[in-house]
């Protein structure tokens, strides 16, 4: 028994096609199925080189890893050609000559007339003379599935139950481009069979794909797997998803900083159900994955549950891990020896490696630029204050958070808000940030005065 993923390498890895991919995986892994790997690159036009390995990348980024494959349908030419011919000798297929242009002007018509489009079957009835003319003549033919009529295609789908489609509303359909390639219907359904694939799951815009290629393999007495279908992703703004409203490539996302397990933990929740919040492993997420929690309505992709994701992911990972995540942002400013003790003072306070920046510029350089918010916390406390501060400062360079805050307070009368905001916004630039205790050790006495006087220059130079 197997799942399969097959991608078409003719563009990256998206929110969507992910999201196939995991649920595949996840349910190979649950059923103690094998996952297999397939790149549907038959469009030649359209598939590169560049995006396959990009799949591939991002599989492995991501720990999705195949059991079989991955094999590549543009070396799979000869199989296909046996079925076809298969199919011809049995009177199943016929080559179709009809341009593009007439086969245009007939879908027009129909839907005109409000009937849905399907092929009229103009080259349904050639005679083998007819069809022997014509080629000889040089015209260009795609070869056509012959549906059987008055037939009804049932099957069960794995997520959304029983379905029914009557051939009749199906007309003959590709399933050799003019340029000998395989059509998508055609190859996939094939390879499905001659791959043993028992399971695929994906998203139902394949749905009414799925009786012509139930059709195909029972013309050819193959075997069909059993297909769900589930809902689509949409964007924030209810549409389906696309670039322009939020899919993001899954190559961005790892570019950005986003680890793994977070983007895994948010996509196996869009659209299928988990009892409880928890932050899983590949693992968990697998042995509690449920094709009955799978939804039949479409998700909503949401940003910030991404983002939600992502502090559970960096809550979970080890100084190490922070330090290489917080790398980019810290080399050259930061002492390698300090490394580890300026990812533990920030790792709360990060969500991503950029984020990093901002209390390595609090550590680190020279001046401090100050919001509106900070700003105004500053005025309020008032250049003696900061002076108070500095002075404690200067005289003990090495004194610690919780002494310099005692002797500001006894000095100044101020406390609570009143005392610990500005101090945190002279020393750091922030309102908000890791505790000031470990930032002032960290940043050491000789800044700390520096902060002070910066503070106490921009109050008597107005910001
Ligand atoms: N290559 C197809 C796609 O990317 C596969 C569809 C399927 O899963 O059957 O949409």
């Amino acid at each position: 028994m197997k799942t399969r993923f097959a991608p078409s390498p003719t563009g990256w890895m998206h929110f969507g096609n992910l999201r196939t991919a995991l649920f595949n995986f996840l349910y190979a892994q649950r059923q103690k199925y094998g996952f297999l790997l397939r790149i549907e690159d038959t469009d030649r036009e359209r598939s590169t080189l560049e995006f396959q390995n990009g799949i591939l990348e991002d599989l492995k980024w991501l720990n999705l890893n195949w059991t079989e494959g991955p094999y590549l349908q543009s070396q799979r030419t000869a199989i296909y050609a046996k079925y076809y011919a298969q199919l011809e000798d049995a009177g199943l297929a016929y080559p179709c000559f009809c341009s593009e242009e007439t086969l245009a002007v007939t879908r027009k018509i129909q839907q005109a007339a409000g009937k849905p489009p399907r092929y009229s079957g103009t080259c349904r009835n050639l005679t083998p003379e007819q069809i022997a003319k014509k080629i000889a003549a040089g015209e260009q033919a795609t070869l056509r599935f012959k549906v059987p009529q008055d037939t009804i295609i049932e099957f069960v789908d794995l997520i959304k139950g029983p379905q029914r489609f009557a051939a009749n509303d199906i007309g003959d359909f590709i399933i050799r481009r003019a340029d000998g390639s395989a059509s998508f219907m055609f190859c996939n359904a094939i390879d499905d069979a001659e791959m043993q694939v028992s399971h695929a799951l994906r998203g139902d815009d394949h749905l009414t794909n799925t009786p012509r290629q139930i059709m195909i393999l029972n013309a050819l007495n193959l075997p069909h797997p059993e297909y769900g279908h589930f809902a689509m992703i949409n964007g924030s703004d209810g549409a389906p998803l696309s670039k322009r409203n939020g899919s993001e490539a899954v190559r961005d996302l790892r570019a950005q900083g986003y680890l793994p397990l977070a983007v895994l933990n948010y996509l196996a929740r869009l659209g299928h159900y988990y009892s409880d919040n928890d932050f899983l492993s590949l693992q968990g997420l697998a042995e509690r994955f449920d094709l009955a929690h799978i939804s039949t309505s479409p998700a909503r992709h949401d940003l910030t549950h991404l983002r939600h994701w992502q502090k559970e992911a960096l809550m979970l990972c080890s100084i190490e891990e922070i330090v290489e995540f917080i790398k980019p942002s810290i080399a050259g400013v930061i002492v390698e020896s300090k490394y580890a003790e300026f990812a533990t003072m920030i790792r709360d306070n990060i969500l991503m490696p950029e984020d990093a920046m901002l209390w390595v510029s609090a550590v680190a350089s020279e001046g401090l630029d100050f919001s509106d918010a900070a700003w105004q916390v500053l005025d309020q406390a008032g250049k003696d204050f900061f002076t108070i501060a500095r002075d404690c400062v200067s005289k003990n360079p090495n004194i610690e958070f919780k002494e310099l805050a005692d002797q500001v307070k006894n000095a100044t009368n101020c406390s609570g808000k009143q005392l610990f905001m500005p101090l945190r916004v002279a020393l750091t630039g922030q309102l908000h940030g890791p505790e000031l205790a470990k930032m002032l050790q960290f940043m050491g006495g000789a800044m700390a005065v520096k902060r002070f006087d910066w503070a106490i220059l921009k109050l008597t130079t107005g910001m």
